[in-house]
Formats: structure tokens, sequence, C-alpha cells
């Protein structure tokens, strides 16, 4: 029977419930356990897609190519199992399914609710996707904080979840803050309370409270909550900031939460320590040896939240390699401003991430020009790499007007462009080049230095490709062309040659690195950077 855990949000939002649940995911998985982790977005968008990243931050792209929420960024950092298109449910699709059967006539007769019909198909698609991943313990995420509108559906429906699948089989585990009152010196719980009160109010009882604080919560601090909030007083878990986020669950395997989860639900699995996850991520990542400076040249610096798998890939990368990465944010329009030698003399390495239009770009191209010229590592990620193509076009080849066809329609040199079957595409939603190609990787060339095989996956989001009519010019000129999608014939990675490292790919590699196990392109871009590649 599997086994449903459904965490809230109280408060406030940012409280970090997908790390939270990330890390649930990690102490039940260590333990024996088949986790899988969903998400529910209280948005009317089918997914987020079509967003501005300030909208919503990164869009994330599963194995099987769902444009997502980057919390599922952060379940397939922590836990092995693969995310799906079936981890990440919003309001704009269960509305979406339920719509096209009412007008198929499925519902003959009926008015259709949003009790039953709406949360019928939100608890369909929590059952679904314990089906298809076949796992023993799948956590839902509920996006947003309790009280909002937008989410009571999801919340109604994690609520009726206990009736259909019994009581003992289901978990309520509500995400608070404990805020602390500087001029007062108190931590405070009503806010908790109230929360708490809320959830109740919709019939869901938490049997486990995580409590985001400062402060360490004192006994007292504890057994008022447990009281006020009807929680056994070990099932209040505190969760105080951490360092690095790959603590959590330390901190929650310190306060034996996966035994009171495993004992909720008469669960007895085999011991686990965590010993190596500590060891190989967490003593690295707190004690570095080295530090290293990379610039980031992107549009969207000023929101965390907008470039986060790479963030974390470079930290992945750092520990990989004994060092502290910090991140110099750099915004393309100030290059074009005050140009490269300015903003980029102190740092080690120039990384230039994905992005749509035109703004910026040239700022972009100038960093990648001054990276070239001056052997600094370089990495580019989509985006980045067709930059890479117009910037070598541009200044290695003579084609002053190389661009690519998304800034300018008519350019004379188009080497980056649309494939035709782009070209008839009107709807703009789901139809990028999305999800994992295979990629052959050349032998003899860095990319398969770093990677090890001929062979790999990579994630795809861009509807742009590298124009083939070019090749031959520019590989004349010292630039190779190292992965290929053999079906099509497409350029996937870059590389230019007499460099340390200039590398540039069409695909996403930060939606694969691991704490654990860093990326190659990343982790070769670090120890590049440290000049020790
Ligand atoms: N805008 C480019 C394209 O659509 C790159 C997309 C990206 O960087 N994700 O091809």
């Amino acid at each position: 029977m599997t086994k449903y855990i459904f965490v809230t949000g109280g408060v406030i939002s940012s409280l970090g419930k997908g790390i939270a649940s990330a890390s649930i995911g990690k102490i039940l998985e260590s333990r024996g356990l088949k986790v899988t982790i969903m998400k529910c977005d209280p948005y009317i968008n089918v997914d987020p897609g079509t967003m501005n990243p300030y909208q919503h931050g990164e869009v994330y792209v599963t194995e099987d190519g769902a444009e997502t929420d980057l919390d599922l960024g952060h379940y397939e950092r922590f836990v092995s199992a693969q995310m799906t298109k079936f981890n990440n449910v919003t309001t704009g699709q269960v509305y979406n399914a339920v719509i096209s059967r009412e007008r198929r006539g499925d519902y003959l007769g009926k008015t259709i609710q949003v009790i039953p019909h709406i949360t019928d198909e939100i608890k369909e698609r929590v059952k679904k996707l314990a089906q298809v991943s076949a796992a023993q313990v799948v956590i839902v995420e509920i996006g947003g904080t309790v009280g909002d509108i937008e989410s009571l559906p999801f919340l109604e429906a994690a609520r009726q979840f206990s009736l259909d699948a019994g009581k003992e089989n289901v978990l309520y585990i509500h995400l608070t803050l404990i805020p602390y009152i500087k001029c007062a010196g108190e931590i405070k719980t009503k806010p908790t309370q109230h929360s708490v009160g809320t959830l109740r109010e919709i019939g869901i009882q938490p049997d486990i409270l995580i409590c985001r604080t400062e402060k360490s919560l004192s006994d007292e601090v504890k057994e008022k909550i447990s009281l006020f909030c009807n929680v056994r007083k070990e099932a209040v878990i505190e969760a105080k900031d951490v360092d690095t986020i790959y603590q959590l669950p330390l901190v929650f395997k310190n306060q034996i939460l996966d035994e009171i989860i495993l004992s909720h639900f008469h669960l007895i699995c085999k011991f686990s320590d965590l010993k190596e996850w500590e060891r190989l991520v967490v003593e690295r990542a707190l004690n570095p040896r080295h530090k290293v400076a990379i610039a980031l040249v992107g549009k969207y610096i000023s929101l965390q939240d907008s470039y986060k798998s790479i963030y974390e890939s470079l930290t992945h990368a750092g520990i990989e390699n004994d060092a502290k990465v910090e991140i110099k944010k750099i915004d393309p329009e100030d290059i074009e401003k005050c140009g490269p030698e300015k903003l980029l003399n102190d740092v080690s390495g120039v990384l230039v991430p994905g992005g749509f239009g035109y703004r910026g770009i040239e700022g972009k191209i100038k960093a990648i020009r001054f990276a070239r010229k001056n052997k600094m590592p370089f990495l580019g990620l989509c985006l980045g790499m067709q930059c890479s193509v117009i910037e070598f076009a541009r200044n290695a080849c003579g084609l002053k007007e190389a661009n690519s066809t998304e800034f300018k329609p008519k350019t004379k040199y188009p080497v980056i462009s649309l494939l035709e079957e782009q070209k008839k595409v009107r709807d703009l939603g789901g139809t990028m080049r999305l999800g994992a190609y295979p990629c052959v990787v050349k032998k003899n060339t860095l990319a398969s230095r770093l990677y090890k095989k001929y062979s790999v996956l990579e994630r795809h989001r861009h509807r742009y490709e590298f124009n083939n009519k070019y090749k031959d010019l520019l590989e004349k000129k010292g630039m190779s062309f190292s992965g290929i999608y053999a079906n099509k014939d497409l350029v996937e990675i870059i590389e230019v040659k007499d460099h340390p490292y200039f590398i540039a790919v069409q695909f996403h590699p930060e939606f694969k690195s691991k704490p654990d196990k860093a990326h190659p392109l990343f982790s070769g871009f670090i120890k590049a950077a440290l000049g020790s590649l």
C-alpha cells in the first residue's frame, strides 16, 4: 500500500517547502524506501514554460520534456528518483482536463463543480503518479500558503485523500515560520497557531510541524506549539537556518523525523545514517580549501531563483573540486555600457546561461569575446552557446553581421536559425525542443575528456539551432563541433581550439548535476578556473 505525505506551508511563502520536501524524501530514501515527490502549483498556467523567470524563477525541464516548477530540481538533486511530467500538477492542467471531458460529454447530465470534479482530478493525478513511479512513498508538496484562495482545491483534495487511502497511509506535514522579534528578544508562536488553525478549519490536522526559525526552539516553546496546535511535542521539528541546504536532511535526521514518519505508517525499515552524504556533500561544502570567482552574465540576476539549477551546479562543481565558488552576477547591459574589461578582470571564469530575446545579447557577446581572447575558462549554456557561435562568426570569421534569426530575422548571416519544423509552430506553450536527446561525443575532444564517454543524454529547451551551412567556415577558423544529435545532424557541443576551456552546449547540463556527482562540464569548468585542469 502506497504511503502519502502532504506538505503544506503556512505564514509566509519562500520558507523552503521544496527543499524541506526533498530532504524528507532523502531521509526516507536512505531508509531503503522508494520515494517520489510531486509539486502542486495553484496557478492557472498549464505549466511555467510561458512565464517570465521573474514571475516564477527557473523553468526546470525533466528528462521526458515537461517544463516544470523549479522545486522538481530540488527533488532530483536530493533523491535518486527521476521526475517526469506526472510530478508537477497545476490548476491549469486540472481544469483543462476536466473541461475537455465535459465538452466530450463524459459527465453528461451533471453540474461540474470544484468538489468533487476538480478535487477528484487532483486525487487521480496523485494516484497516477503513485502507479507510474511505483514509489512506496509519494510526497505531495502543495504550493502557496495556507489561506490562499488558489490552493484551496488542492488542500481539499489532500483532506479527502485520507478517506480514500486510509488514515494510516496518509500523513500531513505543515511547514511554518516562528519569527524572532528582535526588540522584544522573543520568538513568537502565534502565526503558527493561526496557520494551523486555518488548516484545521478545512479539516486537516497536521501530524508534524516543521518550524523555520532563526533561533533554537526551547523545550518550553515546543510544548506551547504542541499544545496549541495539537501536534505531539516530538513531532515539532526545528528547522533553523543552515549554511548549506544540503545539511537539511541531517537536521531532520537528528530529530528522528524519519522514525516519526515510519512509525506513523507502521513501517519497519533498514537503519541508515546518511554518513556518506555528510562526508561527500555537507562537510566538503562547508570546509572548502580553495576559492574561485565565476562571472554569470545573465539578464535575470536580481532574482535568486532564475538560475537556480546553474547556481546549484556551480556549488556541486565546487564541492567536487574542494573550492568555494563565488558567483559574480553581471548584467550584460552593464557590459554593453562599460565594457567587459572592467567587470570581468577579477574573475577566473565566465558563464553565459540560457535566455530569450535580444536585450543584453551584445553584452553577452562582448563577455564571450573577452573570455575567448584572454583564454579565460568559459561555459556557455543554450543561448550561451548560440551567442558563442555569433561571437566567433563575427570576430574570428569576419561575418560582421552574423546573428540569430531570433534577434534579427533577416540577418545576412543567420548562424543560428529555426529548423523547418519550428517555422510552422504557432502556439508557444510546450512547443520548443524539450527534454532529453542523445548526443554523440566526438573522440579526442575536450567534451570526450570531460564526459569520459561517447554518448550522453542531455536535456533541451530551445527553438533555435546552429545553422550547419556555416560549419565548414567556423571549423576552418578553429571551432570544433564535438557533440552532435545524430538523428537530425544538429550541433550540440562546440569548442574553441587553443584555449584552456572554451565549451558551450545547446542543452542544459545544469538539470543533471547532483551534489554528490557534479556534472562533468561544470566540474571541468571549475577545475579549469582553478587552473588545475
Ligand atoms: N532563445 C533561444 C532559443 O529559443 C535559447 C533558449 C534557451 O537558452 N533556453 O533557441
